[in-house]
């Protein structure tokens, strides 16, 4: 069942120097205990997408364009009141990024739980404080060490203590913005799989925002890859990992073919993000594409579906997936 429906989706930032199309037209759906998981470099319109679907936006920021269902209700029509009331939390969580320095150092952590389900909910104090230690039990945490100060928490156990926060109102829809950023290697692993575990339990759909494609690929069904506000490539992780189409996907990769070194060599990708206020023309990858041709700079690639269920947008992918099937 689908939870979770984008369509044609663009949020603008308006700044003095014009407008910065930070999301620019997203389409992609999201089942019941399905993880979409987001890759792409800082910049890339990661955290603006997770930020417009809860509409959690700046004052300068504003919805072009485009459709957020949940549930039968679009959030793109509905007051900012209404998904104040009935959205946040109840249908869509956030675990935001840095969630581990969200918590308010002077309250204890299970009494922060606590309010933020009585905020969002008709629950008495003592049944807050039940679901409390319960969600902290689920995620791992001892519920005694509720009535702990977030100081008295190692960094893992602030970002349980956010996930178990961000299941208080059983959201359709969690969305996880870098959540193993500044994490050591084994904690990552642990907040991996406990999220995989949570999205089973609540039936929950999971958008797992990140820069490692790797880490995307391996905890996600789908994968989508983003650059410069739009999807690149978007299918199932697997297919995205193992036979990536697009150049960009291949730059994250750490698999650019570089043309001046021996057909061994592998390279990152070369440049940076394009300024979204005034994006290049075309392909909005072709002045950091090692393939691109003149019809690049002109031209823009729709995303084109290549192989069923798995889309690319660049007008040069069989030709460098022939290319690079040569070489292998
Ligand atoms: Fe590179 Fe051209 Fe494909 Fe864009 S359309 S990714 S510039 S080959």
């Amino acid at each position: 069942m689908t939870v979770l429906s984008v369509q044609n989706l663009k949020m603008y930032y308006k700044t003095s120097a014009g407008e910065v199309k930070a999301v620019d037209g997203l389409n992609f759906d999201i089942g019941e205990r399905e993880v979409l998981g987001i890759a792409g470099e800082s910049g890339c319109g990661k955290s603006s997408l997770a930020s417009t679907l809860l509409k959690l936006l700046p004052s300068n920021a504003e919805i072009k364009e485009g459709k957020i269902i949940v549930e039968d209700a679009d959030l793109v029509s509905m007051k900012d009141s209404d998904v104040r009331r009935n959205v946040r939390w109840t249908r869509i969580a956030l675990v935001p990024q840095g969630a581990m320095n969200a918590l308010n150092p002077v309250f204890r952590v299970g009494d922060q739980i606590a309010e933020a389900i009585m905020a969002h909910s008709n629950v008495s104090k003592a049944d807050a404080r039940a679901k409390t230690e319960t969600l902290l039990k689920l995620v791992g945490i001892d519920p005694a060490r509720g009535r702990h100060y977030p100081h008295e928490f190692s960094g893992g156990m602030k970002q349980r203590a956010m996930i178990a926060m961000s299941l208080a109102l059983n959201p359709k829809i969690l969305i996880a913005d870098e959540p193993t950023t500044a994490l050591d290697v084994i904690v990552q692993a642990g907040i991996i799989r406990l999220l995989l575990s949570v999205k089973d339990e609540f039936q929950t759909g999971v958008i797992l925002i990140s820069h490692d494609l790797a880490l995307v690929a391996q905890m996600s069904d789908k994968t989508a890859i983003m650059y410069a506000g739009k999807f690149v490539e978007y299918g199932a992780s697997k297919e995205v990992y193992k036979n990536p189409l697009h150049p960009y996907t291949l730059g994250l990769l750490g698999a650019f073919a570089d043309i001046r070194k021996p057909k061994e060599a592998l390279t990152s990708v070369p440049g940076s993000p394009p300024d979204l206020i005034d994006p290049p023309s075309g392909c909005r990858f072709n002045p950091r594409c090692p393939y691109a041709e003149e019809v690049c700079r002109t031209d823009e690639p729709p995303l084109v579906e290549a192989f069923p269920g798995h889309s690319v947008a660049c007008h040069f992918w069989k030709e460098i997936r022939a290319q690079r099937s040569q070489k292998t």
